[in-house]
């Protein structure tokens, strides 16, 4: 397979090359060239699958041209080691729960799966990976790129704008982990990484890749998940299309559901659910897409003001907003309503949502029509935002050992300014 860049500047490029670089040499993103379908069989079968077993499927369709069956099946089996159920939340409504992997986050799935096709085709290279964080791709990457040989991770993340959960869960690793405390907001950490990957220079010096959620590495595996939850809806009984609602920041994880929508996975319509920074739900409205400074919300791993991945969408869907509104629909949810929407959630129906989740729920709940049922990611564990999520509900929420293990270690981290040349001196001293 081949992948073409949206900016349309750049050479095609091999799934390595893609992989390896993550960005195109003219900044744009990754976009494979086709897209299989998968035969119509595969779906009306599909509740007979496992989630590893199905995502198997998947993958061949994506990757399989280019990595053989078998060293693709264990990346599969590897990253898929926890389960991502659907669970009912009240009538017509499902979560399906992204957040049972290592750091309680749906980035786990992409992460590790990442890592190891990395580690594919580095083949023994050293690598340097960089990735800018709002809270959770940090630990996500740090987590699934712990102790794999031959890559150094250097994660960027806003200096107090990450949650002390979340900021323990890629500070405190070590190893081939650094954390990097950048003194500005996510899209100063952001900008830092893609200014490094235009250097010419400093790239020739130092082998550098991407793991944010425009790496095909990362954003494609995410698709897995979407296939299990038509699978398990349908082994309730479920035969219908479902509409499915995505909380969405930099729209890597609804981006997914799209892919797997051209596959063939049988999807009513999507919702893309924003906070605050509302630049998608206004492009719903008025056809014009106009990036916006970050604003500072409750679901803040959603506070994305330029939305990577809106580029992959505006080519998906042939550059026309007409296809992209048939398709997708938007709502915007504001910290009020997110801190409302988990009472009213607690209450009516016992399910307790993280603020990411909360807009996720409301938008579907608001969008649902008559007799459709929807499935709402919830992309984390409440308790990755226990301090707030307790203020809110008023009631302790309890952490999992696995975030309490991360909570105890020490926190290690360098402080850096958010100008691109103390960045890059930074990182020749400290690898060449
Ligand atoms: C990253 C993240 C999101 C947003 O996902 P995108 O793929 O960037 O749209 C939503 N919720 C949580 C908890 C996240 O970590």
């Amino acid at each position: 397979m081949m992948y073409y860049s949206t900016n349309g500047k750049a050479p095609d490029a091999t799934l390595a090359k893609a992989v390896v670089n993550g960005l195109a040499e003219d900044r744009g993103l990754y976009m494979p060239r086709s897209i299989k379908k998968l035969p119509q069989a595969f779906f009306e079968q599909i509740q007979d699958l496992t989630f590893q077993e199905l995502s198997c499927t998947v993958a061949d369709a994506f990757f399989g041209e280019d990595i053989p069956a078998d060293a693709l099946h264990k990346m599969v089996c590897d990253t898929l080691s926890f389960d991502c159920p659907v669970v009912r939340v009240e009538d017509g409504i499902y979560a399906l729960e992204l957040f049972h992997g290592p750091t309680l986050a749906f980035k786990d799935v992409g992460a590790r799966f990442m890592a190891r096709m990395l580690g594919h085709f580095a083949g023994g290279r050293e690598i340097n990976v960089l990735v800018a964080t709002s809270g959770d791709t940090g630990s996500a990457v740090a987590n699934g790129f712990l102790g794999v040989e031959g890559v150094r991770v250097f994660v960027l993340y806003p200096k107090g704008k990450v949650s002390p959960i979340q900021e323990c869960q890629f500070t405190t690793l070590g190893g081939n982990i650094t954390a990097l405390e950048i003194d500005g907001c996510f899209d100063d950490c952001q900008a830092l990484v893609k200014n490094a990957f235009m250097d010419e220079a400093l790239r020739a010096a130092l082998p550098l890749t991407s793991a944010n959620s425009i790496n095909v590495a990362r954003f494609l595996p995410q698709a897995f998940y979407y296939f299990n939850a038509y699978a398990r809806l349908r082994e309730q009984g479920f035969g219908g299309q479902p509409v499915i609602c995505v909380p969405s920041g930099n729209f890597g994880n609804l981006c997914a559901a799209l892919f797997g929508a051209e596959m063939g996975l049988p999807v009513r319509r999507f919702i893309a659910a924003n906070n605050a920074n509302r630049v998608f739900f206004d492009f719903l409205q008025n056809g014009v897409y106009t990036p916006r400074p970050s604003l500072q919300t409750l679901a803040n791993a959603m506070d994305v003001g330029d939305p990577s991945n809106f580029a992959r969408i505006w080519e998906l869907y042939g550059r026309s907003v007409d296809a992209i509104r048939a398709r997708i629909g938007g709502c915007t949810v504001d910290d009020a309503t997110i801190a409302a929407t988990i009472r009213e959630c607690l209450a009516s129906t016992h399910y307790l949502l993280d603020p990411h989740g909360a807009c996720g729920y409301r938008a579907l709940k608001d969008g649902l029509q008559e007799g459709e049922t929807g499935i709402f990611c919830e992309t984390a564990h409440p308790a990755k935002f226990k301090e707030k999520v307790e203020a809110i509900t008023g009631a302790e929420v309890l952490v999992p050992e696995r975030l309490a293990a991360f909570m105890r270690g020490q926190k290690q981290s360098v402080a850096l300014g958010k100008d691109y040349q103390g960045f890059r001196n930074y990182l020749t001293d400290t690898l060449l």
